[in-house]
């Protein structure tokens, strides 16, 4: 149960409102809240009652069904729900949706701990130990959920509907044309309380009832139209087993769970607004006959995260899984919170970009780039700078032997961070030069264009943290392609020295000593669709499949790249930030993945 990320790990100590803060803000002023007792566990109304008033001033809840790995849409509700605990004394449960008995999965519901932990939260109740608490399961409150279904039919705001499918279809009416009651809406409490029983006792087979509130069939909210709260189905549960052949609908499910773990603010997407009448009917009549404690839950909307270029829908997700289009839920071009780690992502990035995109109701897509931006944010001042070559050519210093001596490698170093935190001294990076270094192809050119300011013949640059060199040809294969640059070293000019300033030059390159430069296998990951609302308007997502998401290369990396264990984040200079695999990297055989740019190039 319960609670928020241990540490304040965004940035703003201060943050921006937004309609969900004023609304728990009021609450919190006029005291809508503060007289609930809390019974230590979730319960009914006298479980409450019995308990001690409530040490959490609000209570939210993240409520995934374990049907699939959690995305960045999940994400925004994690880092909202369980944010809003922390910020205002308060807890959020945990709890998996696991009414529907088809569908679960261990593997999910692991990840789905994993992901939120990783994101920085966790559920222990106040007052426990962090992280000893289990998160709820929907399913543990079936008992309870059918005496609320006994009870709302000895009130007579229930009944078992005994027509076809078909039929209930039909007499629901739409949008234009109200409801038909149905020929089993008149029963009396005590038949209905019969038929249910029957239901229950697995004496109907799939399909043959359900159980329906009796609300209003000719409402203009056709959720008011006498929803099913109660389906047959013959099947084993995870949790449950064959304890029941009869199982609750979600809309009946959902609020039952808000109010039985007392709930005070109930956020969810926009899709359930028209829900919300139902969610309040149902709580009203329980709450009035005493079976769930005051005040009860409120629901809540706000708009879902569309975010460009990403599909959102767990069942599409998995089918790029299935379908082997990408190489599985973690693969790093995935918009699943295990993709966005692999792929380098923090959960202090995340976060930020949360905190950044702000809960409104308005329907809007986010950029993609915003979230890369958050990115680069959070890694500025934090990962190790580094030189690799991702398009190696050898360049050869003709005179080095001659001047430096033959076979000599000079020691060079450069800060690894440029702007450590205050009061830390600046990590360095070591490293050597000798006669051949790795260089970028791109950085020769034997007939340089207008403005080229690299490697040409007769012109001079530094290598990065080593010394000032002249460019004096190259040497080409039969198709004329370059196999090595070829150039002479300018002594006495290596970078911190005195004599470096010595000799003025427009450019300084990065580059890899061949001797200690190390293979590496850097996976360059792009954008896995080409449209930027690949899953709107009806478009077939999988004809937008970006045919170049992925390049793999062969790269040289200083030996400080070299060293880095899975996760470790770094930015290679000039190209970007780069995370050594998790799952792949391993020492003598480094593996890294793009996380981005260095600048916005979306759209470029
Ligand atoms: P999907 O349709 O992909 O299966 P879902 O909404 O059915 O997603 P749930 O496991 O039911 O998945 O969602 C758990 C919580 O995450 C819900 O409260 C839901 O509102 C929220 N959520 C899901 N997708 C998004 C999104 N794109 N933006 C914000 N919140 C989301
Ligand atoms: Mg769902």
């Amino acid at each position: 149960m319960s609670s928020s990320a241990p540490s304040d790990t965004s940035k703003e100590a201060v943050r921006p409102s937004n309609f969900l803060r004023q609304i728990i803000e009021a609450d919190l002023a006029s005291g809508t809240h503060a007289q609930r007792h809390w019974g230590g566990s979730p319960g009914d109304a006298a479980h409450h009652a019995a308990g001690v008033p409530d040490p959490a001033k609000v209570r939210t809840r993240f409520p995934p069904e374990p049907n699939g790995y959690l995305h960045v849409g999940h994400a925004k509700s994690i880092c909202l729900n369980f944010g809003l605990a922390r910020d205002y004394g308060g807890v959020c449960h945990l709890r998996f949706d696991d009414t529907n008995p088809e569908k679960e999965d261990q593997e999910y519901v692991d990840s789905i701990i994993d992901a939120v932990r990783w994101l920085g939260f966790d559920w222990a109740q106040i007052g426990e130990r962090p992280g000893v608490a289990a998160p709820y399961q929907a399913s543990d409150y079936f008992d309870f959920m059918y005496r609320a279904a006994e009870y709302l039919v000895e009130t007579g705001n229930a009944y078992v509907d005994e027509q076809t499918p078909e039929e209930m279809k039909v007499n629901r009416g739409d949008f234009g044309k109200p409801g038909v009651n149905s020929p089993f809406r008149d029963r009396s409490p005590a038949e209905n309380l019969a038929r249910l029983r029957e239901m229950k006792d697995g004496k109907l087979p799939d399909g043959a009832a359900v159980l329906r509130a009796k609300i209003d069939m000719a409402s203009p909210n056709i959720n008011l139209r006498d929803p099913a709260i109660y389906r047959i189905k013959h099947a084993e549960h995870h949790n449950t087993g064959d304890k029941w052949c009869i199982y609750p609908m979600y809309t009946f499910a959902h609020p039952i769970e808000d109010a039985l773990e007392h709930i005070t603010h109930s956020i969810c997407t926009l899709e359930f607004e028209d829900q919300r009448p139902f969610y309040d009917w149902l709580l009203d009549r329980l709450r009035e006959g005493g079976l769930i404690a005051a005040p009860q839950p409120r629901q809540y909307e706000f708009s879902r995260l569309n975010l460009t270029y990403v599909i959102t829908s767990k069942r599409k997700l998995k089918h790029l899984v299935d379908n082997g289009i990408v190489s599985g839920w973690d693969d790093p071009r995935m918009p699943t919170v295990v993709g966005l780690r692999r792929r380098g992502y923090t959960p202090e990035a995340i976060q930020l970009f949360c905190e950044r995109i702000g809960v409104t109701k308005d329907y809007s897509w986010i950029d993609y780039s915003t979230l890369e931006g958050c990115l680069r944010e959070d890694l500025e001042n934090k990962a190790h700078r580094g030189m690799a070559v991702l398009d190696p050519v050898k360049l050869v210093l003709t005179n080095w032997d001659e001047v430096m001596g033959a076979g000599h490698l000079e020691p060079c170093s450069l800060p690894a961070l440029p702007h450590p935190p205050e009061g830390v001294e600046a990590p360095v990076r070591h490293f050597t030069i000798g006669k051949e270094v790795w260089i970028e192809r791109e950085d020769f050119e034997e007939v340089p264009p207008k403005g080229y300011k690299r490697l040409f013949p007769g012109n001079k640059v530094r290598l990065k943290g080593g010394y000032v060199i002249e460019c004096t040809g190259c040497e080409k294969d039969a198709d004329g392609r370059v196999t090595q640059v070829l150039a002479t070293v300018v002594p006495d000019t290596k970078s911190g020295t005195p004599g470096a300033d010595s000799v003025k030059v427009k450019a300084a390159i990065t580059w890899v000593g061949v001797a200690d430069g190390v293979p590496a296998e850097v996976r360059l990951y792009d954008r896995l669709f080409t449209d930027a609302q690949p899953d709107a308007g009806g478009k077939d997502f999988l004809a937008l499949l970006n045919p170049d998401s992925l390049q793999v290369v062969t790269a040289y990396v200083e030996p400080s790249l070299a060293q880095a264990r899975p996760d470790d984040k770094f930015q290679f200079e000039r190209f970007g930030y780069f995370v050594a695999d998790r799952k792949d990297h391993a020492p003598g055989k480094p593996v890294f993945n793009r996380v981005t740019g260095l600048k916005d190039s979306w759209g470029k």
